[in-house]
């Protein structure tokens, strides 16, 4: 870390980002009906469906930090994904309406004539999204949150839908009408885009999919060299939200006393959750080595 402000800073993302969103979307709304823009409406729903990912993170996090019980054991990590699941449903939808409406409007011949005030909201959209796009992947880079700086290039991406619909916006204010429905459908297309990928990644996280490559790699490298460790044989790995549920098998000397086997299990289980630097619930199996 570069500088001890930035962990100041890093805190303040997840607030600037309700904040700037919710300011968005009463400015995009506003603007665009005053102004005529189907385009700066679209990115004013666009803002919304950002502002719900925001929030279902944070409801994720709440229910996911329920503790378990005896009729769940496991923990309710994965209502996070089930949450997330139904929300995009609801803006696939919303996305959908979004691109048919701009089609109609386009095949109809409507004509759409935006004025100054739909100028004016888009070129605050992109502005405000670029400051949120650097304070995240500032923040998101010094504190090391891969989450954060994921979400810092999701508002790169809302720059450049805000940019399709300045481009939009002006072109329907020379005469080019169809452009600014058409911005609407670029923005209804980045929309689907986003619901897809994000039920794809829950969908394969109820899945139990293994944990990423490099988390994987992590963990291997921080068995290294532990005592009594002949080798790893498996290492098994599944988010249950925000918590990573990892079993790992060892092999150890098969004349290994329980005492010791006991401090092998320890010694691992510290090494990694150490190296990982995430909330970890690890289970270490050990099998004696043949010979
Ligand atoms: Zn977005």
């Amino acid at each position: 870390m570069k500088y001890k402000a930035c962990e100041k800073c890093a805190r303040s993302v997840g607030l600037v980002n309700v904040a700037g969103n919710v300011m968005m979307i009463a400015l995009k709304a506003y603007l665009g009906f005053v102004g005529g823009s189907k385009g700066l409406i679209a990115d004013a729903v666009h803002s919304v469906a950002d502002l719900l990912a925001t929030f279902v993170m944070m409801i994720g996090l709440q229910i996911s930090a329920r503790q378990p019980n005896a009729k769940y054991p496991d923990g309710f990590g994965k209502a996070e994904y089930l949450v997330a699941i139904s929300i995009y449903l609801f803006l696939f939808v919303i996305g959908l309406y979004i691109m048919h409406d701009g089609y109609v409007t386009i095949v109809a011949g409507r004509w759409v004539h935006p004025c100054w005030f739909a100028l004016w909201g888009a070129v605050f959209a992109i502005v405000i999204n670029e400051l949120m796009f650097r304070q995240s992947v500032c923040a998101g880079t010094q504190i090391n949150s891969p989450s954060m700086v994921a979400k810092a290039w999701e508002s790169r991406s809302d720059v450049y839908a805000s940019v399709a619909v300045l481009i939009g916006v002006i072109g329907a204010m020379m005469g080019f009408s169809f452009m600014d429905p058409l911005a609407a459908f670029v923005v209804g297309v980045m929309i689907l885009k986003l619901c897809i990928e994000s039920i794809y990644e829950s969908v394969l996280k109820l899945m139990d999919e293994a944990p990423p490559a490099e988390i994987m790699e992590a963990i291997s490298s921080a068995l290294e060299g532990l005592e009594n460790v002949v080798s790893v044989r498996q290492i098994m790995g599944r988010e249950l939200g925000p918590t990573l549920e990892l079993k790992l098998i060892l092999v150890v000397p098969a004349d290994l006393s329980l005492e010791a086997g006991e401090a092998v299990k320890a010694k691992a289980r510290a090494a990694v959750a150490n190296a990982l630097g995430m909330k970890t619930r690890i289970t270490v199996v050990l099998n004696p080595a043949e010979g």
